[in-house]
């Protein structure tokens, strides 16, 4: 029995898991968990698979890197169009942002 690479003291046993990708459902596929730690290894052929399902569903790539820009006397900051559409924002849309460390901060839109 092969041992877990993250936790070094359970086995890993052959179970199709679930893959999750912001809280969605993408479905299950071949993979190793660990009978201790519960840690999930999907193998190379089920990371192709979820990545092209991701693509298909769209919520491949929708974070990226952006720059800070200038309105009027306060920063902004652009969100692309995969983002837009993914939380199909709108122009006047509440939001709430809330600092999360000292190079972090979390946004939410107001529902
Ligand atoms: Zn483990």
């Amino acid at each position: 029995m092969i041992k877990c690479y993250e936790c070094g003291k359970g086995n890993l046993l052959k179970k199709q898991a679930e893959y999750r990708q912001y809280d969605i459902l993408i479905g299950k596929f071949p993979a190793e968990v660990c009978s201790k730690c519960g840690e999930v290894f999907f193998s190379s052929e089920s990371v192709d698979k979820i990545e092209e399902k991701l693509k298909k569903k769209n919520l491949w790539g929708l974070g990226s890197q952006t720059t800070i820009g200038t309105s009027g006397n306060s920063l902004d900051i652009k969100l692309g169009k995969k983002l837009v559409e993914f939380f199909d924002l709108q122009k006047g849309q509440r939001v709430i942002i809330e600092p999360k460390s000292s190079n972090r901060f979390e946004v939410e839109i107001v529902k």
